[in-house]
């Protein structure tokens, strides 16, 4: 199976962001007025040729993004973040690059619809966009942006995702799961804490495993872990390398 990961620009937080001041509403507020910034993030997507079709793996940001306007001004939240995203950049040009057209891709899974994963949505009109129901709810209208899913107004008119429910299908630490392909080879499974909704995508190519995020599991399996804003994931994919299940964190 061929996996490719995908930089669609960079992001870059404040740094009480990333390293979490303070607890509860006072995190919160430490994240929004620090003015320390991080260096430039990737912001990746992914892409999984698999025999069933193309799965992609979130569509990262658009270069929408970075004009004046794209966010609401009105929101605490865009002080604590800046995004760089380059036309070419955007999800659809790359897989045209990549020699994925559209009609090669059997599902859009979303592991969760903030605006740096959802952003490149509008390249999808016409392929199947699997996203769970818990997170679709959470994301949608003014609760949603609200919560931080600042650009939901910019979801395409004709957004209408397949909602997913996991089922009580153990698999390995988690106590959800739902197979997505035939040959059982790739795996959606619950990872809640960042929104309760999210989902990671287990890959198993056989003698590893990839798209992984919990500690449990990446110490029973040898696991590639990649993550949308880990400077180091594409070098980890392209030389398969394998996660500690020490250093496994949680990721945006
Ligand atoms: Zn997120």
């Amino acid at each position: 199976m061929k996996i490719h990961a995908i930089q669609t620009g960079t992001v870059a937080v404040t740094r009480a962001w990333r390293e979490g001041v303070g607890h509860g509403k006072r995190r919160l507020l430490n994240t929004i007025r620090d003015r320390q910034w991080t260096e430039p993030l990737p912001i990746y997507a992914f892409a999984i040729e698999h025999p069933d079709g193309v799965i992609v793996v979130d569509t990262g940001e658009t270069a929408r993004a970075s004009q004046p306007g794209y966010f609401p001004s009105w929101h605490p939240g865009v002080r604590a973040f800046r995004e760089w995203v380059e036309p070419e950049q955007e999800i659809g040009p790359q897989l045209q690059r990549l020699g994925i057209g559209p009609g090669d891709v059997r599902w859009l899974v979303m592991t969760h619809l903030h605006t740096d994963h959802a952003g490149g949505l509008h390249h999808f009109p016409n392929n199947e966009i699997l996203v769970t129901r818990t997170e679709l709810e959470f994301a949608s209208g003014l609760g949603g942006r609200l919560r931080g899913y600042v650009a939901n107004t910019h979801w395409p008119a004709w957004f209408r995702p397949t909602l997913l429910e996991l089922e009580p299908e153990p698999f390995g630490p988690f106590p959800q799961s739902l197979r997505l392909t035939e040959a059982g080879d790739v795996t959606l499974v619950p990872v809640p804490g960042h929104p309760p909704g999210q989902i990671g995508v287990l890959v198993d190519e056989g003698d590893q495993t990839v798209f992984e995020r919990i500690r449990a599991y990446a110490a029973a399996h040898p696991t590639v872990y990649l993550v949308a804003h880990d400077p180091e994931t594409g070098a980890r994919l392209a030389e398969r390398r394998l996660v500690h299940p020490t250093a496994v964190e949680v990721a945006a």
